[in-house]
């Protein structure tokens, strides 16, 4: 992936910054074509994955929508060139400003997650002289296998609204004037690696879409969320997460009506891979197990290991000298400001620069001012050429 060149070319800027492949996210994104778009699926991006207007303009010109989670997020969008009728727009705690950006903005749809929300939207919306396109994000009570902090279509989750809640709705939304029901909404969760949980959920959505026939509600739209995950562990090994799988499960097992569109939200699975933190090595010290590798980034630029114990490869660039032990941290005032644990890396020495892996996707957005530290930069692949 790090060309000879192009290390040379990193080594001439400051680090820390991101670097994003806009080749591999184009290659990324003409799989989801030919896999999922060419089947009349409908894509959002996850926004909330990277906000960077570059690599949303790509997004853009390769058809897919998007699904935001403010109120700025659709601002964002609107300001990369997106249509309203693109937007989706999810969360469980919407304030009453975001609403009226939605409700101005005209998006195609709120996935609505509890009760309340839906009675102040409309109230909303009626103040507003709106008629409000609504998804109700239901939580199906789905496994998703992954790290508990990205669970959300557990009972014990914040998220979505219990089905048992159903009879309720279904005797609500009737009442509700200015909202009109048009879907319903899932996300289970993110970083799925196995395709079995993808296979519950089209379980559930069946018989929940059944549920909804019985009282009459013809859905115009599924939308079944995102959370396909992508390879940290080895990443050259695939680059491009493998959507054909990830697609023909809901071929085969999601029980569509004639007519009805089918929505996905991808956030990670889409930039994960396409983006590496490089940073540099600041100070080797020596200690009673392993050595430190002390690098210039830390969780102020990639918060994933201290937040979820993330594990992202760490690739050396500059050395290939035969390899010692090496915990690589950060300079942050933290313990838990660690990437890797006493894995074996090619001998390092003060200057030596690293890449950090798959950091596309939750990495940058969520890059902080902490210890007053400047904002982390990015740089992308065109710039280089
Ligand atoms: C975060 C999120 C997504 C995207 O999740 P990924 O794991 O990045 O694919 C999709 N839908 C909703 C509602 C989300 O909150």
């Amino acid at each position: 992936m790090f060309t000879s060149q192009l290390i040379e070319k990193f080594r001439q800027l400051p680090t820390p910054f991101y670097y994003y492949d806009l080749d591999l996210l184009r290659q990324t994104l003409a799989r989801i074509t030919e896999h999922g778009l060419a089947k009349g699926y409908q894509v959002h991006f996850a926004i909330k994955a990277n906000f960077n207007i570059e690599i949303l303009n790509i997004i853009r010109e390769a058809g897919l929508g998007v699904d935001c989670v403010s109120g700025r997020e659709i601002e964002r969008s609107i300001k990369a060139g997106f249509r309203p009728e693109q937007i989706a727009f999810a969360g469980v705690g919407k304030t009453d400003e975001e609403i009226r950006i939605g409700l101005d903005t005209e998006i195609y749809s709120f996935n609505c997650e509890s009760i309340q929300e839906l009675e102040v939207l409309n109230r909303l919306a009626h103040e507003n002289n709106k008629m409000a396109s609504v998804s109700i994000r239901l939580n199906p009570n789905v496994e998703a296998n992954t790290h508990r902090y990205i669970t959300t279509g557990l009972h014990e989750n914040k998220f979505g609204i219990n089905p048992g809640k159903l009879p309720l709705l279904f005797d609500l939304i009737p009442r509700l004037e200015n909202i009109r029901l048009n879907g319903i909404h899932f996300h289970i969760g993110s970083q799925i690696t196995e395709l079995r949980p993808f296979i519950d959920l089209c379980n559930r959505v069946n018989s929940l879409q059944n549920l909804f026939e019985e009282k009459g509600f013809l859905l115009e739209h599924v939308n079944l969320g995102g959370g396909f995950g992508i390879n940290y562990e080895d990443p050259d090994s695939e680059p491009v997460p493998d959507f054909k799988s990830f697609f023909e499960v809901f071929d085969r097992n999601l029980e569509i009506r004639d007519g009805q569109q089918v929505h996905f939200e991808l956030g990670r699975s889409i930039v994960g891979q396409c983006g590496s933190l490089i940073s540099k090595v600041l100070f080797i010290k020596d200690g009673i197990n392993t050595d430190f590798a002390i690098i210039d980034a830390g969780m102020t630029e990639l918060i994933r290991p201290a937040l979820y114990q993330a594990s992202h490869r760490v690739d050396v660039l500059t050395s290939s000298k035969p390899p010692k032990t090496y915990d690589v941290v950060g300079p942050i005032c933290e313990s838990s400001d660690t990437f890797q644990r006493g894995i074996r890396l090619p001998e390092l020495e003060r200057g030596d620069l690293v890449a950090i892996r798959s950091a596309g996707a939750y990495g940058e957005v969520m890059s902080s001012g902490f210890n007053l530290r400047d904002r982390v930069k990015a740089v992308y692949s065109h710039d280089l050429d």
